[in-house]
């Protein structure tokens, strides 16, 4: 009997051996092609010697040292390095060891701030309702999945959520881009009419929507509206890239392509790219210095936050990022992938959309192309076409969101960056072996 608590008590799962590149492989030798980086985490592959050499000479230096006492030279270089490529205005760094941690470390932040610059009444956090923002309390009531939120709710800090900019089902027909951006925007002044201006603290989105919708991009303009009502109220904009920053869009910083900074920025899972767990929060130097010039202390902080060989390691993924030109093979081998799956899957009847951007792609599955209709979700179609390609050899990313109330399934693919041609005809085939095998 295992002793492990497990993600889902019922699961029987092969044991992980090592990695190999792009693949997985079990202790039976079986290889998987890690088509999603797990949840768009490994955004190097598996075995990159530069990222685990990096590691290995921090630890023969030191393991940790207690952020209260020390600072260490991999945190400090890390800081730097995130500054100098971070969106204008960016200008700290406070590091973590996960994505749900620099959310927590966000909303506190923007609390703490709101009371350092006399704002007591600013409290309450709006956000989009397909959203996903992390697992601990104050992520889980920021993001808008009901299913998850919903048997901890007695226990949530208060949050109202908004609609996501999702042109595939929001978009009117007749209506432009230009037009459904601004319109959907605009419910962010609607409900900070509605809650009143003076007791709202933060909007929280992700530029691209990962787990819920599955790599949906806002249209162009929807966050310039957005950063703009934003100023308009003194309403901070936070912006989780946990699964869509560091590079898996194409740039380093995914909100750089619509073309806002915002005022706290999250990152995560491709800062370690999966070598260590580590997370970061940035934010500018005003909410920084209204803190620093106030009472000098965030009041936040974890044990293993700074931890030098998760920093080292960090490091050594933004070297392989931007030094090495990850960031640039990012967007080509997504452009690749993407017209590989549009010839394929393009006129799919069971696919209604592929979108994303970079290596961050998803796919719709609907029952009805023409009416979008989504698939019962009794069928659980997401969970079959999961476990179809796995058994096939291709680690996939299937959710089922909710879409208009109801659920709908879709695929997020964000495999790393290293990957070749050969993997992404893999990629297309033993996807197009599981979906024949699931619908
Ligand atoms: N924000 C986003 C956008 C995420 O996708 C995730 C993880 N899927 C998180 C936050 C939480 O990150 P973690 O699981 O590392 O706590």
């Amino acid at each position: 009997m295992s002793h492990i608590f497990p993600r889902n008590s019922r699961a029987r799962l092969p044991v992980i051996d090592h990695g190999d590149g792009v693949y997985l492989v079990d202790t039976t030798g079986k290889r998987y092609l890690d088509g999603s980086g797990g949840a768009a985490v490994s955004c190097l592959g598996h075995s990159d010697a530069a990222v685990t050499a990096a590691i290995r000479a921090q630890l023969d230096r030191v393991a940790f040292a207690h952020t209260g006492f020390f600072t260490s030279d991999p945190a400090e270089r890390l800081a730097d390095a995130l500054i100098a490529h971070a969106p204008e205005g960016l200008d700290r760094v406070y590091l973590v060891s996960g994505g749900s941690e620099a959310v927590e470390a966000a909303l506190k932040l923007a609390r703490q701030y709101a009371l350092e610059t006399g704002q007591p009444a600013r409290h309450r956090v709006i956000a989009r309702r397909q959203s996903y923002h992390g697992n601990t309390l104050g992520a889980l009531a920021t993001g808008g999945n009901m299913w998850r939120r919903e048997p901890f709710a007695p226990l949530m800090i208060e949050t109202t959520h908004i609609a996501p900019c999702y042109a595939y089902r929001g978009q009117d027909p007749g209506e432009s881009a230009a037009a459904y951006g601004h319109r959907v925007a605009n419910e962010l002044e609607a409900e900070i009419l509605r809650l009143g201006p003076e007791t709202v603290l933060a909007f929280v989105a992700e530029p691209v929507v990962g787990a819920t919708l599955g790599a949906v991009p806002a249209v162009e303009g929807y966050f310039h509206r957005i950063r703009d009502i934003c100023d308009t109220y003194g309403v901070l904009l936070i912006l989780d890239e946990v699964m869509c920053g560091m590079g898996r869009t194409g740039t380093l910083f995914a909100c750089t392509q619509d073309g806002i900074a915002p005022d706290i920025l999250t990152i995560a899972k491709g800062l370690g790219a999966g070598y260590q767990p580590v997370g970061a929060m940035l934010c500018t130097a005003a909410i920084h210095d209204a803190i620093a010039e106030g009472s000098g202390f965030f009041q936040h902080g974890h044990t293993y936050m700074g931890h030098p060989a998760a920093a080292a390691a960090a490091l050594a993924v933004l070297g392989r990022l931007t030094d090495d030109g990850l960031v640039a093979r990012a967007r080509t081998m997504g452009a690749r992938l993407r017209t590989a799956l549009e010839d394929a899957f393009g006129q799919h009847p069971h696919i209604g959309d592929i979108r994303g951007r970079g290596l961050f792609l998803g796919l719709e599955l609907v029952a009805d192309r023409e009416t979008k209709q989504p698939f019962d979700p009794a069928r659980k179609l997401h969970a079959r076409l999961k476990a179809a390609a796995f058994e096939a050899g291709l680690i996939c990313y299937p959710m089922g969101g909710t879409i208009d109330g109801r659920q709908g399934d879709h695929v997020l693919l964000a495999p790393p960056f290293i990957l070749e041609d050969t993997h992404i005809d893999e990629i297309v085939t033993k996807l197009g072996t599981a979906l024949a095998q699931s619908l």
